[in-house]
């Protein structure tokens, strides 16, 4: 008779912890999983695919604007948001099911239930009220939104979890952020047609991201319609008649039907019973572990965002991959978090892999820089004057490409793939070697001959 009920316990059926219950049990492992939202997690059911699909919806009225440059002449089109909706909630059902027939057929026992700890080795479910053992314990709960400090008026305020489920399209909407999703969903909103405004508490959107991709899409978003109001705080929020009045730290008031914030996430801990068990967390609450993914406490560990290490979905999914092959596989191997690619899904996006000049300075005694910012050729007859932006930055010593930045249709298929080859350690001599594909956006980070002086 096995000493405890599971191999396994995996506490969130989101990228992570699917993966990894998944990988576990085709090692053999008795493995058991409890969920309390919906299967798929942040990512397949209020993140990156609900966003995606928002953003292609977003990017039509570009389509519709640019066709008339091409011979076509339609008809004004109509948007219609609750149709959007509705097709986006039946695409997440359908994935929401491919999850959890992923982990039925891998064999994973399924508890849809919050799950909490109440001892190294048990966890009780709420709803259930059924305590069950395991060897093994993975958290893999994800975060969710942050508030920042209580405002008066914060019932008032959405985050992204409800942008995708609003009734109707915003006619006037502010966010309240400047990193990923306050990007995104302001490109998300404008495209849709809603009057936008970012307030962002300092001085330039996308804190961390090279400054060309930062002035280069705040320049584009302004010239889009988007208001991008810096350096300013919201300090609460009234309900008005017919709106929302959100005041800010800079005595300005700003009149809209929604208010969202986008101000960070933060690890999924509450009530976990962490604390208790001696689970070493950081700063934000985040559960601390090694390479391994191991906590404090020898059998729980944890991956993806509740780690707050790189919060991406393949991250994640990664390492609950690493999670269960060492665990479970006799396979150690753990995950590398240098150099991953990653995208802002804005119009136009963005897409980044390595370091933006600013660090590869303080790193490096030398580096050339290459750049290029060009008109893409269907904006020529679009009649659009969007502009994109590549940059390469290069080890002035050896000649290794130690970040690629581009802004422009298409950035985040473009640098995934230029991932390859940077990871594999590919120097500005490999990329100048490598025959151009034309016509295309992508061959113009391979033409790049001039390295780029500051007129300074
Ligand atoms: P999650 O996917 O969040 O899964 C955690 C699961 O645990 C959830 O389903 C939750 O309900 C469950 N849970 C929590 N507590 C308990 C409990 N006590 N008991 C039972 N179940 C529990 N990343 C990208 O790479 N690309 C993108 O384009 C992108 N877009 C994003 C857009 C938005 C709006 C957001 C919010 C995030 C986006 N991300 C994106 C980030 C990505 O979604 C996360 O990094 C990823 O989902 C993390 O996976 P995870 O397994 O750590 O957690
Ligand atoms: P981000 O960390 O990207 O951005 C948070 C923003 O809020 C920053 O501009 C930050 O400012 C600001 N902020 C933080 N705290 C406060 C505060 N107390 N008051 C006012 N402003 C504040 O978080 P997001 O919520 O946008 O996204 C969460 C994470 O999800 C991302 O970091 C990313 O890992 C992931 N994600 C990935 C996406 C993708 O891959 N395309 C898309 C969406 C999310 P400052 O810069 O000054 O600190």
């Amino acid at each position: 008779m096995a000493a405890h009920d599971f191999d396994l316990f995996v506490i969130g059926g989101g990228s992570g912890g699917v993966r990894a219950a998944r990988i576990a049990a085709s090692h053999g492992a008795r493995v058991g999983l409890a969920e309390e939202f919906r299967y798929g997690g942040t990512c397949v059911i209020r993140g990156c695919v609900p966003k995606k699909l928002l953003v292609y919806a977003s990017r039509f009225r570009d389509d519709f604007e640019d066709a008339r440059g091409f011979g076509w002449s339609a008809p004004n089109a109509i948007f219609d948001w609750p149709s959007l909706i509705a097709a986006k909630d039946k695409e997440i059902d359908r994935l929401e099911a491919a999850y959890q027939g992923t982990l039925q057929r891998a064999g994973v026992t399924m508890f849809s239930d919050h799950a909490e700890l109440v001892s190294p080795h048990a966890i009780k479910l709420k709803t259930d009220g059924r305590t069950i053992t395991a060897a093994k314990i993975l958290i893999a709960t994800g975060g969710t939104p942050s508030f920042g400090e209580t405002i008066p008026g914060l019932e008032h305020v959405i985050t992204s979890n409800e942008a995708f489920h609003l009734k109707a399209l915003p006619r006037r909407i502010v966010i309240y952020g400047g990193g990923y999703i306050a990007i995104e969903f302001a490109g998300i909103f404008a495209g849709l047609g809603a009057e936008t405004t970012i307030v962002y508490r300092s001085e330039k959107i996308l804190r961390g991201f090279d400054e060309d991709l930062r002035d280069g899409l705040t320049e584009a978003l302004q010239k889009r319609g988007v208001r991008i109001v810096t350096n300013a705080q919201i300090t609460g929020v009234e309900k008005i008649a017919g709106g929302l009045t959100t005041k800010l730290s800079t005595g300005d008031d700003l009149v809209s039907d929604q208010v969202m914030f986008a101000i960070g996430r933060v690890p999924n801990v509450e009530g976990m019973g962490l604390g208790e068990l001696g689970v070493e967390r950081g700063w934000n609450g985040h559960i601390v572990v090694d390479e391994f993914s191991r906590s404090s406490v020898e059998n729980i560990f944890a991956v993806g965002d509740v780690t707050d290490r790189v919060n991406l979905t393949p991250v994640a999914i990664r390492e609950g991959h690493a999670f269960a092959d060492t665990q479970f596989g006799n396979k150690p191997w753990s995950v590398d978090h240098e150099l991953i690619p990653t995208a802002v899904f804005s119009t136009p996006e963005i897409g980044t892999i390595g370091h933006p000049e600013h660090i590869a300075r303080e790193r490096n005694e030398k580096i050339d820089i290459y750049k290029t910012s060009f008109r893409p050729m269907r904006n020529v007859l679009a009649g659009r004057d969007e502009r994109t932006m590549m940059k390469l930055i290069v080890c002035g010593d050896s000649g290794k490409i130690l970040g690629c930045h581009v802004l422009g249709p298409d950035a985040a298929e473009i640098v995934q793939m230029a991932a390859v080859a940077i990871r594999l350690g590919a120097t500005k001599a490999d990329f100048d070697q490598t025959m151009a594909l034309h016509p295309s956006a992508g061959e113009e980070l391979l033409t790049m001959r001039d390295k780029w002086i500051d007129p300074s």
